[in-house]
């Protein structure tokens, strides 16, 4: 199928981006990459009436990495932001998640926030961006900018608290300060670069004993949104992740899961793979050489 007709205009400006958006209201919508709402308008799935390109907006773009925070624009290309080694020291597990976002190809023009955007129930961005606590900059001709955590944000599949008007700026991710970081990011999939069926990522921070010091995980692609368990990471703390811990809590996280059945898998399949995702992550993440400080 070919595109329902839409008119295209290339925002000069952030505020430019926001009037359009503004103007045209439920109408409009923001392209970035195009790896997603362009499919989905080639199946009719989207009809916007105007395309607001963002692919120019240089305030949109780029990496601040200050000691307790990082802000990432959110039109930044995914392939950047992979390749970006200072980015990898400081949220370990932002990098180990893009490494999963479907091939080369698509990450070269996928963004940070289209993913976020788009929020499909087993992309690994919204997954780290769950599990790390991330907080998203919203903006708006009419409100203003206005900062949601990541827990607000994502409402169901593909529906995000983003208003009609809105455009989504920055991520801001939590850094981890001090040594002792690791993390894991592991997913199944029918073939590579495929979306996910389950996916379980966590970071983990370890004291010099090698006890868990401060740990965040989550599962993907087995509810509506992507699920963080902080209270399941808390129980971590203090603790040695041995392999009767890491099963007792990928259990406990995949027993509160909601997956759907689909032709790929049932939803109890998907259950499983997501204690036995989230337990390999646990275990991966409690050994593996940690980061040395951000
Ligand atoms: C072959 C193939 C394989 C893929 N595999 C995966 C995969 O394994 N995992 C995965 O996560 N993704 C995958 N994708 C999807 C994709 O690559 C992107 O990661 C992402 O979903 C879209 O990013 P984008 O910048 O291209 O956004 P676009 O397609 O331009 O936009 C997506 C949606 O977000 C909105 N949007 C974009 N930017 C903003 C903004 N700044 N503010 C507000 N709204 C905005 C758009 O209006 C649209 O609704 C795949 C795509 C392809 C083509």
């Amino acid at each position: 199928m070919k595109a329902a007709p839409f008119a295209y205009v290339r925002a000069e400006s952030l505020d430019h981006a926001l009037d359009l958006l503004a103007e045209h209201g439920g109408e409009a919508k923001p392209i970035a990459g195009g790896q997603s709402l362009v499919p989905m308008m080639a199946m009719r799935l989207a009809r916007p009436a105007l395309l607001v390109d963002i692919n120019r907006l240089g305030a949109l773009k780029g990496v601040a990495i200050g000691p307790r925070r990082v802000v990432i624009g959110a039109a930044t290309r995914q392939r950047d932001a992979e390749q970006d080694a200072a980015l990898h020291r400081a949220v370990p597990l932002l990098r180990a998640a893009l490494a999963w976002v479907g091939h080369v190809q698509t990450r070269n023009r996928g963004t940070l926030g289209g993913s976020l955007a788009h929020a499909d129930p087993s992309a690994e961005l919204p997954l780290a961006a769950a599990v790390l606590d991330a907080t998203l900059v919203l903006a708006s001709r009419a409100g203003g900018e206005r900062r949601l955590p990541a827990a607000g944000f994502f409402l169901a599949p593909m529906t995000t608290a983003v208003g009609e008007e809105e455009c989504l700026t920055a991520i801001e991710w939590p850094v981890w300060e001090g040594p002792g970081v690791a993390c894991a990011f592991e997913e199944v999939a029918i073939r590579h670069g495929d979306f996910a069926m389950a996916s379980a990522a966590c970071q983990i921070q370890r004291d010099a004993e090698g006890l868990c010091r401060r740990a965040a995980l989550g599962l993907g692609g087995v509810a509506g949104t992507p699920l963080a368990f902080p209270d399941l990471a808390a129980r971590l703390e203090g603790r040695r992740i041995t392999e009767a811990l890491a099963r007792e809590v990928a259990e406990e996280a995949a027993a509160r899961a909601e997956p759907g059945s689909d032709t790929h898998a049932d939803a109890e399949y998907r259950r499983h793979l997501a204690a036995v995702l989230l337990r390999r992550a646990l275990l991966r993440a409690g050994a593996a050489p940690a980061r040395a400080a951000a």
